[in-house]
């Protein structure tokens, strides 16, 4: 295998491509705990951390790719003429005949946290095959990104590998997104997965204390640099309302503080996040601009309702830039 050079390929390598679940998202219409009265629920909207991902990526004019599992069934229908209709391309999303589309149905507390029912690994989305079609995607790919919650699904792992060895042979770039809580990472083969990331990823983009389960270190600054000498190339940690932080090898580092917007639907935020920092990237900008606009995908895509609903398109995003005012601490 080619070793990685810390670089973010460019564009003109090939489409970025991610592995993993596709699901929808039954929201409950209001706050409480739980679904354990009957209530009203809005949804279907299409979700899965890895497909709001490459649905921004490819709204913002990249080249894009998923491989995933989804069931014959409308749920499915829902996210693959989503992904397709903003130009992601679907060859390599399996149908399973016999298991229906995975959802995740969410209900908010007044305090902001969230009750879930998953159905996931006993759905289509609990398996990812390396089919013929997803070959031919990665064959092509420039880019793979990865997110911690794919570990989860048997299959994953190997298609993982094999998108990365291929990438690599073109000198691709790879960016990790560890998206896990830190009670899962004890279980199974997490632990040595998070590893192996870790030692590929040319981009890490944590929020909150995945820095520091990442870099298996506490303390922000000392974190950083135990990734960097690691072989991590650039750093972009998320920060939630308060912004982000970019933190380059050479010691660079370029705060952010964010966007003042109303909080309708925070889901999704990092998806957008990552995906514009990766996409701005690719497209031969530098790490300060790349930052302010994925901050502002991850503030636009708060304001809407349902994970993938409020991801901007270039000029949405655009737009966004020039008449948003930004936090000053
Ligand atoms: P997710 O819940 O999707 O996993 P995350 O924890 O990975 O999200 P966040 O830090 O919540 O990521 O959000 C990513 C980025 O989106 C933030 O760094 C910030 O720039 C922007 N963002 C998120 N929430 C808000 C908000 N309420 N107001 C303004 N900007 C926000
Ligand atoms: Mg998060």
């Amino acid at each position: 295998m080619i070793v990685r050079n810390g670089r973010i390929a460019p564009e003109n390598l090939g489409p970025t491509i991610t592995v993993g679940e596709i699901l929808v998202e039954i929201m409950a219409s209001t706050t409480g705990f739980g679904f354990k009265e009957p209530q009203t629920l809005i949804g279907p909207f299409p979700s899965g951390a890895p497909a709001i991902f490459i649905d921004q990526v490819a709204r913002l004019g990249g080249a894009a790719g998923i491989i995933a599992t989804v069931g014959a069934d409308d749920f499915g229908a829902v996210n693959i003429e989503r992904l397709r209709r903003d130009g992601v391309d679907t060859s390599a999303i399996s149908i399973s005949p016999d298991r229906p589309t995975g959802s995740a149905f969410v209900r908010y507390r007044d305090d902001g946290s969230r009750d879930f029912i998953f159905n996931i690994m006993h759905s289509a989305a609990g398996s990812v095959i390396l089919t013929s079609s997803a070959e031919t995607l990665i064959a092509k790919a420039g880019h793979v990104h990865v997110m911690g919650s794919a570990f989860a699904i048997p299959g994953a792992d190997k298609v993982i590998d094999a998108a990365i060895r291929s990438v690599r042979s073109r000198e691709g770039s790879v960016s990790f997104d560890p998206n896990v809580r830190k009670e899962l990472l004890g279980s199974g083969n997490f632990r040595s997965q998070f590893e192996t990331m870790i030692q590929n990823a040319d981009l890490l983009l944590p929020s909150g204390e995945e820095l520091f389960v990442a870099a298996g270190v506490d303390g922000e600054i000392a974190a950083i640099k135990a990734l960097h000498a690691r072989g991590v190339g650039e750093i972009a940690l998320k920060r939630g309302r308060q912004g982000a932080t970019f933190f380059g090898e050479s010691g660079a580092r370029f705060d952010f503080h964010g966007f003042e917007v109303d909080e309708i639907d925070p889901t999704g935020a990092g998806d957008a996040f990552g995906a514009t920092y990766l996409t701005s990237r690719r497209q031969g900008l530098g790490p300060e601009v790349s930052l302010e606009r994925a901050a502002a995908a991850g503030a636009h895509n708060v304001t809407k309702r349902g994970p993938m609903t409020g991801l901007p398109d270039t000029a949405q995003l655009d737009l966004f830039l020039s008449t948003n005012p930004r936090r000053t601490a």
